[in-house]
């Protein structure tokens, strides 16, 4: 019998393995706690309270204990919101959701994590739902995630002589202080991720629309190219990590 007090919390599974013959350990990313890990007792057999809701990437209403000490919360039920079949049913969505989970899991530990995060993850689980072009979705995630954990890069003025972006010049992002160079004040030619005017002016637009309004916003071809690419340089010197599903993007 748990008698500890149960809340309730919007969440969506970044994570889920098994443990024992009965139970699942789960990870989630939930609206007010952040990430959380919980059992669910008996998962496995129990057919009514959990089945078919525990899946990865699915947006559930979960009800839990908080977990004190770095202990694993106790999951005692599970309310499917959306399971995002299309999503999890569709190989370049899957990839592209797989990507935004390893940043998630990077970024948070237990039960600590920003309310904006989870908006903005329901939103682009939603859009690859509904089969929105997979890689401008990871774009707008990502330049919106660093900037919601604290490590928004500089895209508007040059890091060395501070000028203000300007339409005919060229940019280098330099990924060690997370800002831009403009022509004459970049150095190292050889590690240059370039960063055209207009990817820069698309990547601004992404960061300050309203969530709603970022479908309307078309990026190029090249734009998504020199983005992406900056995007995760910029990621694995922040976490000083290999980001290991940014490989399987490559058949998206
Ligand atoms: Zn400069």
């Amino acid at each position: 019998m748990n008698i500890k007090q149960q809340v309730e919390s919007a969440a969506i599974v970044l994570d889920c393995r098994d443990h024992g013959e009965s139970d699942l350990i789960v990870t989630f990313y939930c609206h007010h706690h952040g990430r959380l890990t919980g059992i669910a007792k008996g998962a496995k057999r129990s057919k009514k309270r959990f089945v078919n809701k525990l899946e990865l990437f699915s947006s559930l209403y979960i009800t839990h204990t908080i977990p004190r000490n770095n202990r694993l919360a106790f999951i005692a039920e599970a309310d499917l919101t959306d399971g995002f079949l299309a999503l999890r049913n569709n190989v370049s969505c899957y990839t592209t959701a797989s990507v935004i989970r390893e940043f998630i899991l990077l970024a948070t530990k237990e039960m600590e994590g920003d309310t904006d995060l989870y908006p903005l993850l329901v939103w682009t689980f939603s859009s690859l739902n509904s089969n929105r072009a997979p890689l401008p979705l990871l774009i707008f995630f990502l330049i919106r995630f660093y900037t919601i954990i604290g490590y928004s890069p500089q895209l508007d003025s040059c890091l060395g002589c501070n000028q203000q972006v300007q339409p005919n010049e060229t940019y280098s992002f330099h990924v060690a202080t997370g800002g831009i160079h403009c022509s004459r004040c970049t150095r190292n030619e050889a590690s240059r991720l370039n960063l055209s005017h207009g990817t820069l002016k698309s990547l601004t637009i992404a960061l300050n629309q309203p969530l709603e309004r970022l479908h309307r916003l078309q990026l190029s071809a090249h734009s998504q190219q020199e983005a992406l690419t900056f995007l995760y340089s910029y990621g694995r010197q922040l976490f000083q990590r290999e980001i290991v599903s940014w490989a399987f993007l490559e058949k998206v």
